[in-house]
């Protein structure tokens, strides 16, 4: 199969990694990639090919998949679905994978989702829905001002915004919606109650008709340890997370996609992806605080260094509505992703900075150094995005998995390089 991934962060780096170990991958390419999906290669020795294609540029990448005849072209970040690169290659007989525009706006609309879920009965959090400031602030109020405030359309994971007091969110609403600091994104808000409890990733591959439920992951959001310093697009990951025994995941997976795959039938949404529910699990019960419609960054990075079935057939099923008949098997074993980032991320941050070490982290033992923010430079790999390696390891534990991870990352030097040093400890 002639294969083309779309993106170039850290998820892209695995879901190349995975996919190019498949038997079934004669030829891959990727759109634009990084410098270390360019060293990837397939089991039959060819290399993955990088092309100097944006991901959001739909054209070029539609001519490009006809020119080179790809049978199966896969997405990584929500911005290409949400405008709508299944639709289009649909139209023009091409096999690709991820959700349509339509299914797409469980990520590109929170108003959609919050919608959805309260009309579906998928547990959540209070929340209203709303597109006039006035009524917006009025809502905070009734909350105490103990609230998240959403902006309705992709914002580059910025658009949320947590409040303790009344000031505060009236003062979120005023940004949003006033100042319009996202944009048309903010037209429209959530505002959901605030949750307290512990966060994790779910992820369900879907093919329109099933989901299969993957194990739990989580991530780390903010920049600092202990959870403290500004929202990043996150910090590291691992899975399992102990918090969910898998009698209880399937429990929590079941209260979540039942009334979910319900409402898609309902109301013809034909969902073929990965479902990512972000999931508070409260003293009363796990609640749905969003949902995005594709791999999560860094939970692929983990997910995929443990998943021991073949990648291009569940995708391929995914796309054919033929799920049901796959399993899913899992590594047993824990995995850790350390994400280093540059120096000022996820404010301002320099690029071109050589980065060392990666040979010498790269023999360590059940370790992957995935890349995300890297480039090639006269033969050197510098960084090139604020968050620039995924440096990922299986252990026999998580505490040994955690170890791996960070030798590794004690061997790879760049300068300015910044990383949390309590990835998973909240599990340990
Ligand atoms: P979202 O993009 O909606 O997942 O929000 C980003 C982050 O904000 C989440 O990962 C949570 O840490 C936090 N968050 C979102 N909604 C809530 C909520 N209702 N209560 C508490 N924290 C929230």
């Amino acid at each position: 199969m002639k294969l083309l991934v779309i993106g170039s962060g850290g998820r892209e780096h695995a879901l190349v990694w995975k996919l190019a170990q498949s038997s079934h991958a004669a030829q891959m390419w990727c759109a634009p990639g990084n410098a270390g999906i360019a060293q990837e290669r397939l089991k039959n020795g060819s290399p993955v090919e990088c092309i100097n294609l944006g991901a959001e540029d739909l054209p070029k990448l539609l001519a490009f998949a006809q020119e080179k005849k790809v049978d199966l072209t896969v997405v990584g970040p929500d911005n290409p679905l949400a405008l709508g690169i299944v639709d289009l290659f649909q139209k023009n007989g091409l096999r690709i994978w991820g959700p349509n525009q339509k299914a797409a706006q469980f990520e590109s609309s929170k108003v959609f989702s919050q919608r959805f879920m309260e009309k579906y009965g998928i547990p959540t959090a209070k929340a209203g829905t709303f597109s006039d400031a006035a009524a917006a602030k009025k809502f905070t109020a009734s909350l105490g001002g103990k609230c998240v405030v959403k902006a309705d359309g992709l914002a580059l994971g910025k658009g949320v915004l947590i409040c303790g007091t009344v000031v505060e969110a009236e003062k979120a609403v005023d940004e949003i919606m006033v100042g319009k600091a996202f944009g048309a994104a903010g037209a429209k808000v959530v505002i959901q109650e605030f949750l307290e409890g512990v966060e994790v990733s779910l992820h369900a591959l879907c093919d329109g008709k099933v989901a299969k439920l993957f194990p739990t992951s989580q991530d780390h959001k903010r920049a600092l340890d202990g959870d403290q310093g500004l929202n990043t697009g996150g910090m590291g990951t691992y899975s399992p997370a102990p918090f969910l025994d898998d009698a209880r995941l399937r429990q929590v997976g079941d209260a979540i996609l039942d009334p979910w795959l319900r409402g898609c039938a309902e109301e013809k949404i034909d969902f073929r992806g990965i479902l990512y529910p972000g999931v508070m699990l409260t003293k009363a019960g796990p609640k749905v605080l969003e949902f995005n419609a594709r791999f999560g960054d860094p939970e692929t990075q983990v997910y995929l260094q443990r998943l021991e079935s073949d990648l291009v057939e569940l995708l391929d099923a995914s796309v054919n509505g033929t799920l049901g008949k796959m399993e899913l098997k899992w590594n047993p074993m824990p995995s850790v992703c350390v994400v280093m980032a540059s120096g000022g991320y996820p404010g301002n941050y320099p690029k071109g900075k050589p980065i060392t070490g990666l040979d010498d982290a790269a023999l360590l033992s059940g370790v992957k150094v995935f890349h995300a923010g890297t480039a090639l430079k006269d033969g050197q790999v510098v960084t090139n995005g604020g968050r620039v390696l995924g440096v990922t390891a299986l252990g026999k534990d998580l505490k040994s998995a955690q170890a791996a991870a960070y030798a590794a990352v004690e061997k790879i030097r760049f300068e300015g390089a910044q990383y949390r040093r309590d990835i998973a400890a909240k599990a340990l």
